[in-house]
């Protein structure tokens, strides 16, 4: 009986709706049982058309094929009543590239993860080793970093701890990487991934000669800056000018990772520079994660002799990520022998809400779990931009925040990979990764404590044409994520 009042009460709705709307209206005409899914009654928003209306939406081999006020009806069907229907969440940075980790990405909303910063030494493996297996769409870029512990036989894991830290390279081990470079892109690479703060030995002239492999191809480098913080010479402002002379020198597109973890209290400086060069048409641009803390591995060149004064903390402001304890002088020099993640509490929150709501930049997460431990913006970035920013302080809109991670990341990439012109929006033709959330519940829950926790009010998550997330609940067995790549030779 509810239903059926639910019935006549959505075709009374949308017969409100249809009668206002011009083109699609008052048809008769029936698209019955052509579906493959339909999702009813949502509000649905599109940050390229600036759609944000009541609508109807129907979904055959994988893409969405209509969006309408008419009644229309599939094999299966969502009622997303009360819930906004939005692309699916495009995350540009995700360590994270496993089972583990891509549960808790689609938990998050996210149908696409990529890891661009740190990247590959080996595209064609990397690929092989997720088809047909993944959650949500995945892809990865040719890494500098990787190539260069590679080329070095460096025996560091996330980042490097030898050679490829400490000693120059020789002209021939640049034209290795240069040639490493290249085949990465030849194999669908989508850009090149650098962390010069994990390879200080690396030359201007030898990230110069990167770019200009990348210029070539017109493929982005993602970057992780040479130098964090306020201290002059090595300052992040120093570091943001080397890669912009070398965008602008070679011609490569620039995307600059995680800036509010680089620039700290000069980060507004950072995004003025950023502005200033895309006024002059230079193609860049920039992502940050909504925390106040950063994370990475303590026995990488990050914590080289320094750190204190350049990022402006001490030891207490780091916290292990296997334990959650602070640490001290003595648990540091520990720590900096075995290895591992430490989180360090080193950005302000005017610094995280001036930075989202700035229209260049983009929301991106930097995530990374194992066994459960690691940052919380592994699990909770989305759910925080959309419930803390978007919903409770209102930093940003609802449009702009979903701007922010769905069609900005997308554009980002839709020149080196063109399947992405079909992502980070809803429209006729799009890939039907579509998040469906609810606004006055979305919420992240991952904390610095408990960082493997699923964020709440994602109430379903569809990943090319797939269910994946029902009712809030991840479902088992499915595996619709695709290879996102780039032009293959
Ligand atoms: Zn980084």
């Amino acid at each position: 009986m509810l239903n059926r009042l639910g019935k006549v009460l959505s075709g009374f709705l949308l017969i409100l709706i249809s009668t206002g709307n011009q083109g699609c209206s008052n048809s008769t005409t029936s698209d019955s049982e052509d579906f493959d899914l339909v999702i009813l009654n949502g509000r649905v928003i599109d940050p390229e058309s600036k759609l944000d209306a009541l609508s109807n939406i129907g979904i055959r081999e994988g893409a969405v094929k209509v969006i309408t006020t008419r009644e229309i009806t599939g094999k299966t069907s969502i009622n997303a009543r009360g819930l906004v229907v939005a692309p699916g969440f495009i995350d540009l940075h995700q360590h994270g590239q496993d089972e583990e980790n891509y549960e808790y990405k689609i938990m998050d909303g996210v149908t696409t993860a990529l890891e661009l910063e740190m990247g590959t030494d080996d595209v064609d493996l990397w690929y092989k080793e997720r088809e047909g297996k993944t959650l949500i769409n995945h892809g990865v870029s040719i890494g500098h970093v990787p190539l260069r512990m590679k080329i070095m036989d460096d025996p560091g894991g996330f980042a490097p701890v030898a050679d490829a830290v400490y000693r120059p390279a020789s002209r021939e081990e640049i034209d290795q990487l240069k040639v490493g470079i290249n085949q990465g892109l030849d194999r669908g690479a989508l850009g090149v991934g650098f962390g010069l703060m994990y390879t200080p030995a690396a030359s201007r002239w030898e990230i110069l000669e990167m770019f200009r492999v990348a210029g070539r191809l017109k493929a982005p480098c993602y970057v992780h800056l040479r130098y964090a913080g306020l201290k002059e010479p090595n300052s992040c402002i120093a570091a943001l000018e080397e890669v912009i002379s070398a965008a602008s020198i070679t011609g490569a597109p620039l995307h600059v990772v995680h800036i509010t973890s680089l620039g700290f209290s000069l980060t507004p400086e950072m995004l003025q520079m950023i502005s200033e060069g895309r006024a002059r048409g230079l193609d860049i641009t920039v992502e940050c994660y909504p925390y106040t803390a950063t994370q990475t591995t303590i026995e990488s060149a990050v914590y080289d002799e320094g750190w204190q004064e350049a990022f402006g903390i001490t030891y207490s402001d780091l916290q292990w990520a296997l334990t959650g304890e602070r640490l001290t002088a003595e648990s540091f020099a520990g720590y900096r022998k075995t290895g591992g993640m430490v989180i360090a509490h080193s950005i302000t929150e005017d610094v995280v809400r001036s930075t989202i709501a700035d229209s260049i930049v983009l929301i991106a997460s930097d995530g990374m779990l194992e066994g459960g431990r690691g940052h919380p913006r592994g699990a909770g970035t989305f759910a925080r931009i959309l419930g803390k920013y978007v919903r409770d302080e209102k930093v940003i809109s609802l449009s702009d925040g979903l701007g922010k991670i769905t069609l900005m990341p997308a554009q980002r990439l839709e020149e080196i990979a063109p399947g992405m012109r079909n992502k980070g929006r809803i429209r006729s033709g799009a890939d039907a990764d579509i998040t469906i959330f609810d606004p006055g519940q979305i919420t992240d829950q991952a904390s610095y404590d408990e960082p493997a926790r699923y964020s709440k009010g994602i109430n379903y998550v569809i990943v090319n044409g797939t269910i994946v997330v029902e009712n809030g609940r991840l479902l088992e067995g499915k595996f619709p994520g695709k290879a996102v790549r780039g032009y293959i030779k």
